[in-house]
Order: structure tokens, then C-alpha cells, then sequence
């Protein structure tokens, strides 16, 4: 017997219809790419995603057509993840960090029909334009009168393009299921792989991310997204903000610290979402200007560990609790929240503070486990570290087009490339990506862990652990040090530092000092290429 409950399809125009009717006059600031503020709010948002639905319906765009943005972090943009994802089209958002031929890969794969930009990206769009054959229009976010020229390309104007349009648009509905946004990963190796959201799976991710214990969003928030729409959909922030109402400040492409800051304080931000590199860097400008931010209560750190340092700093100095987490493009992304428990929460200072700077605890809906090396379900010790297994509603159970084959294992888990141990208060900890641990003697030594030590070094500015080669151990670590401007610690120094933080036999053999460390189009080092690079560095340095 089915229950008699109205059966509504779970849908991401649901979300701005709502945010419309209820929050209409609830703001949507932005920083356009001239460094001028724009402010608009969701009643206007709505409207104008209908205005780009209705254009795109008149183009012939039909359901499940991919559409391509390459943009920063604006209302425009906001309004594609919308009027394109709203009307039954796919959005793929493309990360313009990727490398140029990653761009022309992914574009060309996803046979994208469109491509909408930011006007300052025009000449990475010229630049791959004769190796996209499926893309007919090029749309620039912008009015016609700040059109960019182009003796390459048929531009259109994005304000020309929906001007006067989606009065009489009216959001058509489908089934859930259908796909909704398209995200390649950016894997180190190999092409990247297409992640494709359904309607259903960004809805449900958007009700548990906002929930108390996770994002603990609500209305009266003013959130900014530092973290890009083109990486995981800004962690889903277009979606949960609209869904309880929030305030949106964006920061568009101005991602250096004084910009940043001015968001955050002027806008008077209460939530934020970024990578480590970024809150290191907004914290290094507080203390540089003697400010600080009295409307921020929290902020989220996840893509890679968060260094303890950052929490402590925020907590003692400026009153903002970080909350770290952990997710991947393939989770939508959120796996893990390190919030309180109940249990938690009743241990000593100490022990809480271990516990949050762990990845987290998974909420309703994600399902965790952790493998032993017999790949049997590893003990909730906190020590046994293995592959991180996940499975749930929203996450992928393959990639566009089945690249990569079948990804999941016969019980429906997801193997995340993640290496981690659990805990027997629910908590997972990160130890490394299964291709970064280093394998000495058959024992693991956990990268994160070392850089994380080192990191609390007050000379250094950034570090990577990887493995080199070795003829007795197999492989031992070698530390990579970027020291902080005017500072030259030794290798001496280092290794002593390290010493009283852990195990001998995790001590790197060699600590390497260079002025940058090599990154990926997210803002995570390229382990990979150190490792390579790295790699005979202790045979080498004993012949
Ligand atoms: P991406 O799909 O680009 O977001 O990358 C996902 C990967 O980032 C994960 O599989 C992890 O390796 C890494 N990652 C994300 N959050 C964290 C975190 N809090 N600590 C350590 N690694 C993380």
C-alpha cells in the first residue's frame, strides 16, 4: 500500500521558487571583475533564471543538454545554476584553473552546446575555441556594452540575451532523477572524469547540509563561498542558501586576502567556506592590520587537512570557530562534519580538540566504513588506517559516460582514494590518499600526519611529505619545506621539532627547502609531481 502524501519531484527550481516567495528581498551581493559591488536579491535572481531558461528553451535546448560555464563566483553565475539546471538542461561548470588542454578535454566530452564566461576568461575560451566543434554560442556575463572584443569568436551578451524574457516561464517539471549539473574531478592522473548530479541528489545533500550539525545554516546567516561554483558547486551553498533563505555575498575573482576581507567584514559574514590556503591567508591579513571580524562565527575548511594552527588561531584571536570536513567532487560534497556529539562534547578541552580536528562524523544519509588490509571492516580503534569506503543517496555510483568502468564494489561502496581510521566516537580521521601514504618497511606512515606537525613549526609557511625510494625500506619519507618569508630554518631544526611529535621511524630522512610548492587547478599540491621528482632524491644524495 502506497501512503497518500502528495508526490512533489524533488527539484532544484523548487529551491529559488522558494527563496522567491519567501526571501524575495533577502540580498545576493557580488563583486563584479572591475572590483565594483552589485547587489540584487532572490525574487530578482528568479526571475532572471527564467528569463535564461526561456532563452535557452528558444534555442532548442533540450532535457539533459549540457551547458557550460566558466565563470567565477557571481549572481550571474548564480542565475545559470538555475535558469539551466531549472529548465531540464545539465549544468557543467568547468574549472578555468584546469590546464588548456584539460578545458578543450572536458568540454569536447561533455559535448557542450553552449559555453557561458566570465568576460576575463576570453582568452582561455579563444584559446581551446577550435577544439570544441559542439559549442555554437559563446555568451559572455555581461551587458552589451562590456562586451570584450573578439576577432575570433561570434560573442553575445548575456543582459541582451535574457532581456525581456520569462514573464510567461513557467518551471516545467520531470522526474528527480534527471541530471542536473556536471562536475569533472581533478585527478592528478589521467583525463578528469565527469561527476553528473541528479535533481534528487543535490536536494537531498541541500536538506542535510544545512542542517544544526552540519552547516547549521539559517536565515538570519550572511554566507560567502570562497570555495568556487566550478569545484563541487561551492560545496552546494547556491542551493542551501536560497533553500533557508540566506544572504549570498560572492567575491567573483578577486581572491587576494585585502579583497576578501572586505567581503567578509563589510557584508558582515557569519559563514564561510574555503580551503586551508585561503583562511591562512585571511588570517595572516588580520594580524598584518590589526583587524579582525566580529560578525564571522564560523568557518568551514575542508579539500585538504586543515592544520590545527588555523583553529587555534581563530578561536583564541578572533573568536571564529573552523570546522573542519571532509567530502570529494563525488559526494557531493559532503561526507563528514567534525561537529560535537553528545559524547564528545562531555570530554576534557584536550580530547575535544583531537576529536575536531579530525575529518569528522558522517550525518544522516552517508554511510562510512573503513578496510583493513584483508579488506574486512577495520576496527573503530582511531589506529588501524585503511581505504575509505562511502555510500548514499548522494554520491556517485559512476562517472558520464562510464569512464572508469564500474566504480563501485559489489555492496554498493564507493572507494574514495582516501586512506583514514575511525574512531569509537564515529569520528574519521584522514591519513592520506591510498597513492600518498608512504610504505616503509611495510608499515604506513601517514604524509598528512607529518605535514600537519611540521606545519605548527612557526618558520614554516607549507609543507608536503612524500616518499622516496629506498633499497632497505622500500620507501621513506622526504620532507619539502616552503619557509615563511625572512625565515631559514635548518634541516636540524626541523628534524628536532619533529622528533618530539612522533614515532622515530616516521621522521623524515631528508627535509628539501624550496620557495613554492607545486599546486593543482583546486589549490592542492601536486603530490604527484613531487613524488616524481623526489623519488631517487635519497639514492641520489648518498651517491
Ligand atoms: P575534490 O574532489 O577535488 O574535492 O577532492 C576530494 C579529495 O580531497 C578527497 O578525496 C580527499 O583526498 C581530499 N580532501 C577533502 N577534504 C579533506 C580534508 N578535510 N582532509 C584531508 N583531505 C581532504
Amino acid at each position: 500500500m502506497y501512503g497518500l502524501m502528495q508526490d512533489h519531484p524533488l527539484l532544484i527550481s523548487g529551491l529559488i521558487k522558494h527563496a522567491a516567495a519567501n526571501h524575495g528581498r533577502r540580498e545576493v551581493v557580488s563583486r563584479l571583475g572591475d572590483g565594483s559591488i552589485h547587489r540584487t536579491d532572490y525574487a530578482s535572481v528568479e526571475r532572471r533564471a527564467r528569463a535564461l531558461a526561456e532563452k535557452l528553451q528558444s534555442l532548442g535546448i533540450g532535457h539533459g543538454e549540457r551547458i557550460a560555464t566558466l565563470a567565477w563566483n557571481t549572481y550571474r553565475h548564480l542565475e545559470c545554476f538555475y535558469g539551466v539546471s531549472g529548465m531540464g538542461a545539465v549544468l557543467h561548470t568547468v574549472n578555468p584553473r584546469l590546464f588548456r588542454e584539460q578545458i578543450a578535454y572536458i568540454i569536447r566530452h561533455a559535448e557542450d552546446r553552449l559555453l557561458i564566461f566570465d568576460a576575463d576568461l576570453l582568452n582561455i575560451v579563444e584559446s581551446v575555441a577550435d577544439e570544441i566543434p559542439s559549442v555554437e554560442h559563446f555568451v559572455v556575463l555581461c551587458t552589451r556594452e562590456a562586451l570584450p572584443a573578439s576577432t575570433r569568436l561570434k560573442l553575445v551578451a548575456y543582459e541582451d540575451w535574457i532581456n525581456g524574457r520569462g514573464d510567461d516561464y513557467h518551471w516545467p517539471s520531470f522526474d528527480e532523477r534527471s541530471a542536473s549539473s556536471l562536475c569533472y574531478t581533478s585527478g592528478t592522473t589521467g583525463n578528469p572524469k565527469g561527476v553528473l548530479y541528479s535533481h534528487r541528489s543535490t536536494l537531498l545533500h541541500a536538506l542535510v547540509t544545512v542542517q544544526a550539525d552540519v552547516f547549521a545554516l539559517t536565515s538570519v546567516d550572511s554566507v560567502m563561498p570562497v570555495a568556487p561554483m566550478f569545484h563541487a558547486n561551492a560545496w552546494s551553498l547556491p542551493y542551501c542558501c536560497p533553500m533557508v533563505g540566506a544572504k549570498m555575498v560572492l567575491p567573483g575573482n578577486r581572491m587576494d586576502a585585502k579583497s576578501l576581507y572586505e567581503m567578509l567584514s563589510q557584508e558582515a559574514v557569519t559563514f564561510s567556506v574555503g580551503v586551508p590556503t585561503i583562511w591562512t591567508m585571511i588570517q595572516g591579513y588580520l594580524q598584518e592590520t590589526a583587524s579582525s571580524l566580529p560578525d564571522l562565527s564560523r568557518c568551514l575548511v575542508a579539500g585538504t587537512a586543515m592544520p590545527p594552527a588555523i583553529r587555534e588561531t581563530f578561536k583564541t584571536k578572533y573568536g571564529v570557530t573552523a570546522v573542519h570536513a571532509w567530502g570529494m567532487t563525488e559526494t557531493s560534497p559532503i561526507g563528514t562534519m567534525s561537529t560535537l556529539s553528545a559524547e564528545v562534547a562531555a570530554l576534557p578541552e584536550a580530547q575535544r580538540t583531537e576529536q575536531l580536528l579530525k575529518q569528522g562524523r558522517v550525518p544522516y544519509g552517508v554511510e562510512i566504513q573503513v578496510r583493513n588490509s584483508q579488506g574486512q571492516t577495520a576496527p573503530h580503534d582511531g589506529q588501524t588506517f585503511g581505504p575509505l569506503m562511502v555510500r548514499g543517496p548522494w554520491v556517485a555510483s559512476g562517472y558520464f559516460k562510464g569512464d572508469g568502468g564500474a566504480v563501485l564494489d559489489a555492496d554498493g561502496w564507493f572507494p574514495t582514494g582516501d586512506v583514514a581510521t575511525w574512531d569509537k566516537y564515529g569520528f574519521m580521521k584522514i591519513t592520506d590518499r591510498t597513492k600518498d601514504v608512504i610504505k616503509s618497511g611495510g608499515e604506513w606512515i601517514s604524509s598528512i600526519d607529518v605535514e600537519n606537525a611540521v606545519m605548527s613549526h612557526p618558520a614554516v609557511k607549507l609543507a608536503a611529505t612524500v616518499a622516496a625510494f629506498h633499497p632497505k625500506w622500500d620507501e621513506r619519507p622526504v620532507l619539502v619545506v616552503v619557509p615563511v618569508e625572512g625565515a631559514a630554518p635548518t634541516k636540524e631544526q626541523i628534524l628536532e621539532f619533529l622528533a618530539a611529535r612522533m614515532a622515530k621511524w616516521w621522521l623524515p630522512d631528508d627535509v628539501i627547502f624550496v620557495l613554492e610548492l607545486p599546486v593543482t587547478a583546486t589549490g592542492k599540491i601536486l603530490k604527484a609531481r613531487l613524488r616524481e621528482q623526489y623519488w631517487h632524491h635519497l639514492h641520489d644524495a648518498s651517491s
